[in-house]
């Protein structure tokens, strides 16, 4: 039997291509300053193995320039350019990756990464311009060749002149529409923003003609515009320099320039995982709860950066809800990505990520307990509520996580502590860990139900969030000792003495059925009680929704 080849409608292809992968247009510029990058990473690895090379980092660069009144786009390099073989094969074929062959015949070392693996990121220029033109001279050839095409026609490919090895490429960015702008892709600021969006950790650099103004010369108050040359991106990616090469400054520094917060974040974790997963991460715990965190606005997430490119803004993912405050991104080059280069949803690699930045968060924010109590119990109060929803939410599935970080106030010590503060130092013969619900700790102080323990000389926990009570009903227990509450019927405590009372009722059975009849339905029985010390009554819940909770649950909308 023959074997067929399957054909492809290439002009059809093209066009899905264009139209269909990607979401985000402004994209394109990214794809292209990746290729810009992983053409000089060729130079910079042939240089490795070829003498009659040297690669000083200085004279290679990238450079994006726009022309407005002729409505152009031109990113240049100084990389390997390209044969007019390689014209033809990597550009002229649609998912024909150089960069990919390159990458498998080339050992990789350095932390220098060849982006490219797809061979479709170039035709995403297609989404703002009409027509491209490719001038390229590859390293080592006398030729240049210029590639140019309007998308579906085809292409064609001529000799050219040009001095230097590298390519140029220009687009015509289309004219604005009445639905879709494409003058912005044109404008400094936009493109400026683009660049530092996505490739602000290319490792070379960036250059860009900027508009600066400046005192004029001589004058002390007049300024003037003026066109500067300046490098765009920051090139060495924080997160890849050691950490004792680095301040709490840069960090803080980092912090702002992402526009992570407003605030000074209490601390910032700098992960180098090399295991299983190499990824690196900078993450921060903000002190202040961001303004919209408790609205629908507020999106929870990572950057998540795949070879220093910027992949996703928010990544999702990578953060648990009840760690939804922590800032930061994630740089891997394990991830498996789309052709689209966004991340893949059931990614296994990014699941281990996931794992291993919730147990590293949970580690760090142990050790605050014990190194800065003050700076813990600043992020407690704004995030606290965040982690005990997090334990009811998760029906105490992540109790190993969450239970060692909650803190409720004590009647002893009068102010927070953790349960492990109060387990260990609970008497001997106490059995369970006491709580008490209420409005606020004043109010909590006075009420009659704390009497007996108190005067047991246990410590109570007092809980005035509406979640506190819900959420220790998940956890149930901490270190085997189970939660009690002051108002359930039976305490524990073994001064209750079941004669005595026996006796106080049939004594005054007259008095207590009156009682009961007066009440009737309000309550289920009158009982004596064996708690009380200086208050004559005070009202028990027996079953599993305690008197306060009963109002939480009452107070929801239905
Ligand atoms: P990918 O980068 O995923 O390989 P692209 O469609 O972005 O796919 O690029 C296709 C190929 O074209 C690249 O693999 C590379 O071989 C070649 N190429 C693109 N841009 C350049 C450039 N600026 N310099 C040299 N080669 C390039
Ligand atoms: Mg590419």
């Amino acid at each position: 039997m023959e074997k067929m080849q399957f054909k492809a409608e290439s002009k059809r292809l093209l066009d899905m291509m264009i139209n269909s992968i990607y979401s985000n247009r402004e994209i394109f510029l990214r794809e292209l300053i990746s290729n810009a990058s992983d053409a000089i990473d060729k130079i910079y690895y042939k240089a490795l193995t070829d003498d009659s090379l040297t690669f000083d980092k200085d004279s290679y660069y990238i450079k994006i320039e726009a022309d407005k009144d002729n409505r152009t786009l031109k990113i240049t390099d100084t990389g390997i350019g390209m044969t007019k073989e390689e014209l033809e094969n990597n550009l002229g074929t649609i998912a024909k990756s150089g960069s990919l062959s390159f990458k498998n015949e080339t050992e990789l070392k350095d932390g220098h990464d060849i982006i490219g693996q797809f061979g479709v990121g170039f035709y995403s220029a297609f989404m703002v311009s009409d027509e491209i033109t490719v001038i390229s001279k590859a390293l080592g050839s006398d030729e240049a060749y210029k590639w140019e095409s309007r998308g579906a026609d085809g292409y064609t490919i001529e000799p050219f002149e040009k001095d230097h090895v590298g390519t140029e490429i220009t687009l015509k960015i289309k004219e604005n529409t009445e639905d879709e702008q494409y003058d912005e892709y044109l404008e400094e600021y936009r493109l400026k923003a683009i660049i530092k969006k996505y490739s602000d950790f290319i490792r070379y650099p960036i250059k860009m003609e900027v508009t600066e103004s400046r005192l004029k010369e001589g004058s002390e108050n007049e300024y003037e515009e003026v066109k500067e040359e300046r490098v765009i991106n920051s090139m060495v990616p924080i997160w890849r320099k050691n950490k004792n090469e680095l301040t709490d400054e840069d960090y803080e520094n980092f912090y702002q320039e992402k526009h992570y917060g407003f605030d000074k974040p209490i601390k910032h974790v700098h992960i180098k995982a090399d295991g299983t997963v190499r990824y690196n991460a900078i993450l921060f715990i903000p002190e202040k709860m961001p303004f919209d965190y408790y609205t629908k606005e507020f999106e929870k997430g990572l950057e998540l950066y795949s070879n220093g490119v910027l992949i996703m803004e928010k990544c999702p993912d990578l953060l648990p809800d009840y760690f939804s405050f922590v800032k930061g991104m994630v740089d891997s080059e394990d991830l498996s990505l789309n052709i689209s280069r966004e991340i893949l949803q059931q990614d296994r690699q990014l699941k281990l990520i996931a794992k291993n930045i919730k147990n590293k968060i949970k580690k760090e924010l142990e050790s605050l307990i014990k190194s800065d109590r003050e700076k813990y119990e600043a992020f407690y109060e704004s995030f606290g509520r965040q982690l005990k929803f997090g334990v009811y939410n998760n029906f105490g599935q992540d109790k190993d996580v969450l239970q060692n970080l909650l803190m409720f106030y004590s009647s002893k010590e009068e102010k927070l502590i953790t349960l492990d503060e109060y387990v260990s130092r609970m008497p001997e013969d106490q059995k369970y860990i006491y709580y008490a619900t209420g409005e606020t700790n004043e109010k909590i102080a006075k009420l009659p139900q704390t009497e007996l323990v108190a005067d047991k000389g246990y410590e109570i926990l007092y809980f005035t969030d509406d979640i506190d009570e819900f959420a220790i009903k998940m956890l149930k227990s901490y270190k085997e000792k189970e939660f009690k509450s002051v108002s359930s019927g039976d305490l524990g405590i073994d001064e209750e003495k079941e004669n005595q009372t026996e006796s106080v009722e049939k004594d005054n059975k007259e008095l207590f059925d009156y009682m009961k009849d007066v009440l009737s339905d309000k309550v289920k029985d009158v009982k004596a009680s064996k708690r009380l010390k200086t208050h004559p009554v005070c009202l028990t819940a027996d079953g599993e929704v305690s008197i306060e909770m009963e109002k939480v649950l009452n107070a929801m909308p239905n």
